[in-house]
């Protein structure tokens, strides 16, 4: 692997990385995982100053790499991309006009390659991964972010290796396999596939690209912060709902907003929306520690559920996760399986979207949330659908009500 690299087609801003948990910096030219200071998730830095004019953001392709200045990606040659980002934003106006919300918004990320967000993070730690000359990549997964490092190491000529749950649905697997990867399959939930990820890759060959790990997946997920502001037109929703599951989406939007507003694309009085963080009743951790609980999610035992993202029992990033809830004065909840299921159905018939149960929850969520009087009618919500529902077929089929 190269140790230092120095190129900046691309333009990229980037300076440093910063330890989340003291502040301590880090070469942004060197390859870092965790800190080596706190074993925490690494934060990418930049140059916040304004880095073009809008005019020239508007006349590029709408893929997420038209950010890159603000993208950790050196050498424009190492972009590692099949189309991602860029998803339609779209409005739920039957729903809305039947449960009385004046404007609910959809963000649709099941329209990624690879069927979710899970693609933006993937494009970007593969071509963070190839720009360090890493042969091959290793993954413990709950499902989507498997079959997206199986597509990008695909693209990039990188080997690729999946560890995911057995009970994972098997259109999961079976992609990562037409995609050349190598499958593993563990008893249990994420947490004992980074185990088995950990003794296959005891040599170290293989970069882990384990959610917040490194830090470059959470760049490729930030974009979708960047993507709603300019897509609504540099006016935010008052809330946003996202199923928070190892939360590097929760967290990037968050990172997102603010680096827009360092560089005057936000102006630095614009009121954030609230983030609402949506998990399963099966495996809540973030919502235990939320309303205190317990004192973190260290011990804490999930069960699965099929919204298989969610089924993160102890997210590194928790830490981060509730500086995010804390800051945009938001909050966590969960739901059952049941819901999730009556949500897809509602969601399908009403507007058209086959969404994952991840998805789906959010729409539960909003509508009692409504009722609760969290959100007020008169306020935009938007729905951050993180996945297509295509995968979770064994979950869900013929559970529909007639
Ligand atoms: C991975 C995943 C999530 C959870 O995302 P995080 O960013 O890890 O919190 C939610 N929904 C779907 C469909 C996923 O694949
Ligand atoms: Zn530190």
């Amino acid at each position: 692997m190269n140790t230092v690299i120095h190129n900046t087609a691309t333009a990229s801003l980037i300076n440093s990385l910063e330890c989340s948990s003291c502040g301590k910096s880090y070469s942004a030219f060197e390859f870092h995982k965790l800190s080596a200071c706190c074993h925490m998730p690494l934060l990418a830095n930049y140059d916040l100053k304004e880095p073009l004019d809008k005019a020239t953001l508007y006349s590029r392709p709408g893929t997420m790499w038209r950010y890159r200045e603000l993208l950790p990606v050196l050498g424009e040659e190492n972009i590692v991309s099949l189309g991602e980002g860029f998803t339609p934003i779209l409005s739920l106006q039957a729903l809305a006009g039947k449960y009385g919300f004046k404007e609910l918004l959809l963000k649709d990320e099941g329209q990624n390659p690879t069927g979710s967000f899970k693609a933006r993070g993937l494009s970007m730690a593969v071509s963070k991964a190839k720009e360090f000359g890493q042969e091959g990549c290793i993954i413990p997964t709950a499902g989507n972010a498997g079959v997206a490092l199986a597509a990008y190491c695909a693209r990039a000529g990188m080997k690729a290796v999946v560890v995911m749950p057995r009970h994972t649905p098997k259109a999961f697997r079976e992609e990562c396999l037409w995609y050349g990867a190598e499958v593993h399959l563990v008893d249990g939930l994420i947490n004992d596939c980074a185990a088995k990820a950990g003794e296959l890759n005891a040599d170290g060959f293989l970069l882990d690209v384990s959610t917040l790990k490194e830090p470059y997946r959470l760049e490729g997920k930030k974009t979708m912060g960047y993507e709603i502001t300019e897509q609504l037109d540099w006016q935010l929703p008052d809330v946003i709902l996202y199923p928070a599951g190892g939360g590097t989406g929760l967290i990037g939007i968050w990172k997102a907003f603010r680096e827009l507003k360092a560089i005057g694309w936000l102006p630095a009085e614009a009121k954030l929306p609230r983030m609402v963080a949506v998990q399963a009743e099966n495996c809540k951790p973030l919502v235990e520690t939320f309303f205190g609980r317990q004192q973190s999610a260290r011990d804490y035992v999930g069960k699965p559920t099929i919204a298989n993202g969610l089924a993160v029992p102890r997210p590194i990033g928790e830490q981060l996760m509730l500086k995010t809830l804390s800051q945009s004065e938001g909050t966590a909840i969960s739901i059952t399986e049941e819901e999730m299921v009556l949500g897809m159905q509602e969601l399908g018939k009403s507007e058209g979207f086959f969404v994952a149960p991840e998805g789906a929850a959010l729409w539960i969520v909003a509508r009692k949330m409504l009722a609760s009087g969290y959100i007020l009618p008169q306020e935009q919500v938007l729905l951050l659908n993180t996945g297509s529902g295509q995968k979770y077929m064994d979950n869900v089929e013929g559970k529909y009500k007639v």
